[in-house]
């Protein structure tokens, strides 16, 4: 049973199917791991957060710089030079002081990952480089974690959700390595409600899955085009010789 706080704090969202006590309390038990705290994180997390997840690991490296504040609303101008998972974690806590953050401030690397990954129930790659991405969806499928994927440049916005218990693609059977081309935030600009969008999908998509849907979009990458207001989706198959899922 719900407490009459939590009941009157998470009421409005109680009253949205599968959203009942039972699927409260398992966000409530629930544990997140969000990679990356830039426009993709913020998003995420503001929502997991208001939502109810019990709680939430946030990794990130890097400090608040003033480029950022357009598109990652969890910072403010006196922010700029703190790092972002500290700062982000003092704004979570006054969205919701239930729940738990652990502010990471490493470098999301193999060895980081390794640990970190088998402690939680779902990972959400909010990262903006390739070989993280990469490290990611390799530990994410050795450790059987659903994987929310969120990225945006320019005016386009991608997600993906994987679940290692399902017979589809993973990110490796996606894209290349090779395929890197160096995109980012910095090179090809960003708009501020692209990324969010990208972000409210992984939130989204996260919160039917904690809260015991089996009804997610698992296996195919949505891409949305801010400049033309368009969703497209598309499957993502399982090669048989990808290094992470195939079959050798
Ligand atoms: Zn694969």
């Amino acid at each position: 049973m719900l407490t009459k706080e939590t009941y009157q704090r998470y009421s409005r969202q109680l009253l949205v199917d599968p959203f009942n006590d039972l699927a409260q309390q398992q966000l409530i038990h629930s544990s997140v791991l969000i990679v990356g705290a830039g426009g993709l994180g913020c998003a995420a997390a503001q929502y997991l957060v208001g939502s109810g997840v019990g709680h939430l690991l946030l990794m990130d490296h890097d400090k608040v710089d003033i480029s950022n504040l357009h598109r990652q609303p969890l910072y403010v101008e006196s922010d700029v030079g703190s790092y972002k998972a500290e700062s982000a974690a003092r704004r979570l806590l006054q969205i919701n002081s239930t729940g738990r953050i652990s502010a990471l401030t490493y470098q999301a690397d193999e060895a980081v990952l390794e640990t970190f990954i088998p402690l939680v129930d779902i990972v959400l790659d909010c990262t903006d480089n390739l070989p993280t991405r990469f490290i990611i969806n390799s530990l994410s499928y050795k450790h059987k974690k659903p994987l929310f994927i969120g990225a945006a440049t320019g005016s386009l916005a991608q997600f993906v959700a994987l679940n290692p218990a399902q017979n589809h693609g993973c990110y490796a059977c996606l894209y290349a390595p090779e395929q890197d081309t160096g995109n980012s935030c910095l090179s090809q600009g960003i708009l501020g409600p692209v990324v969010a969008l990208a972000g409210n999908y992984q939130a989204l998509a996260s919160l039917y899955y904690l809260s015991g849907s089996n009804q997610l979009d698992w296996g195919r990458l949505h891409v949305f085009d801010g400049s033309k207001m368009q969703w497209k989706q598309f499957a993502i198959p399982k090669r048989s010789e990808c290094a992470v899922c195939g079959d050798k």
